[in-house]
């Protein structure tokens, strides 16, 4: 059965938060200052086990969902996250695992288990390449040749389209736009500029931060010759462009937002479902679960929330004076 909201929206696609936890704490998502040592993760009898992310999968497949997205916090700081993308490809309705990851878990073995498992994609977040920049941004020691390692360990194991997201902030990393295409020039790595987006409420996130597609393509524009391409298929939240090294892409959730084909749901790893990346209100979907209802009851739950969504938050943003006021879910909590 297919399922349409209220603006005649399918749903589509699920994105699993597995973990609130990461081992980095980028500025714009887990400020250090927030997300310190007497910050209350959750434990894990709070979170999702893999078998209850398993029955809410099945049963939104069977109202159209063809995607899953695996993200987090850091996806790959949860255990055995492989034995979850194995049992998901069990459901014969979805067609496309992926996982989104800051990439430095990502070893040789770990790549292998992720693709024998059956994982489809991997997209890595990389805001610079220069070192004391990715340090400041991601609030971590690491270096950027280890998010390059985890890409390495990801096509040997033989990934493909791999995606490089950068969130761009002005006058942070504005100037590693043109070094990251550079890099990645004919890797076959499609690297996606990200508007800083005012996600949550720590992030103090300001718009006068933001880089908006409009300059990214100008500061772009000047060193490559570039083609605007035709997307691949209509709830795709990047906008595409050709470029002497390949393709790149931008997500301009600020200055062009996407909503009227927004066909994603999203599940935190407490078992909270959310129909927007931006909703205060969310559906707690882990007491169904744990309680005696059947799938039916769950499935007919599911329906109505579906049914009633008129989530268009990106497009309405500006025009409401409370924005900054509004109460949201956390990136890292309710996953991207
Ligand atoms: N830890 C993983 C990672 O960073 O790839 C997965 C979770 S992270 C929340 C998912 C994506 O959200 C990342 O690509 C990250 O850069 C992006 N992100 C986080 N906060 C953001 C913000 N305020 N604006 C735009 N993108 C953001
Ligand atoms: Fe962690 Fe990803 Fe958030 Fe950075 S963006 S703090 S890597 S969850
Ligand atoms: Fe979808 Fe909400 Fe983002 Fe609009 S603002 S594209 S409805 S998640």
């Amino acid at each position: 059965m297919i399922i349409t909201d209220k603006f005649s929206r399918k749903l589509r696609d699920i994105r699993i938060s597995v973990t609130d936890r990461c081992n980095f704490r980028c500025s714009y998502c887990m400020p250090k200052e927030i997300y310190d040592s007497n910050y209350k993760f959750f434990k894990k009898s709070e979170i999702l086990s893999f078998e209850e992310i398993i029955r809410v999968t099945k049963i939104l497949a069977s109202f159209g969902v063809k995607k899953v997205r695996l993200t987090g916090g850091e996806p790959l700081l949860r255990k055995n996250i492989h034995l979850l993308v194995s049992e998901l490809k069990k459901i014969k309705e979805i067609q496309d695992i992926s996982m989104t990851s800051n990439g430095v878990l990502l070893s040789e073995k770990r790549a292998e288990l992720l693709k024998d498992s059956g994982l489809n994609r991997i997209t890595f977040s990389l805001d610079s390449l220069n070192d004391k920049r990715f340090q400041e941004i991601s609030g971590s020691k690491y270096s950027s040749k280890d998010v390059l390692e985890g890409i390495a360990n990801a096509k040997k194991a033989g990934f493909e389209n791999i995606k490089i997201n950068m969130v761009v902030k002005k006058n942070i990393n504005d100037n590693d736009i043109i070094p990251m295409l550079e890099y990645f020039e004919g890797s076959g790595c499609i690297v996606r500029f990200i508007e800083f987006m005012d996600v949550g409420n720590v992030n103090l996130w300001d718009k006068r931060d933001v880089l908006i597609l409009d300059d990214i393509i100008d500061i772009i524009s000047k060193r490559y010759s570039i083609k605007s391409l035709q997307g691949n298929y209509k709830s795709e939240v990047a906008k595409r462009w050709s470029y002497a090294g390949g393709e790149f892409g931008i997500i301009s959730s600020i200055s062009k937002p996407f909503c009227g084909e927004c066909s994603r749901v999203r599940l935190t790893a407490e078992g909270k479902l959310f129909t927007c990346l931006f909703a205060s209100r969310s559906y707690d979907i882990k007491n169904l679960l744990r309680s005696s209802e059947s799938d039916s009851s769950i499935s007919n739950y599911l329906l109505d929330l579906w049914s009633e969504r008129d989530d268009r938050y990106s497009e309405t943003r500006m025009n409401q004076d409370d924005y900054k006021i509004i109460k949201k879910a956390e990136m890292s909590y309710i996953g991207g």
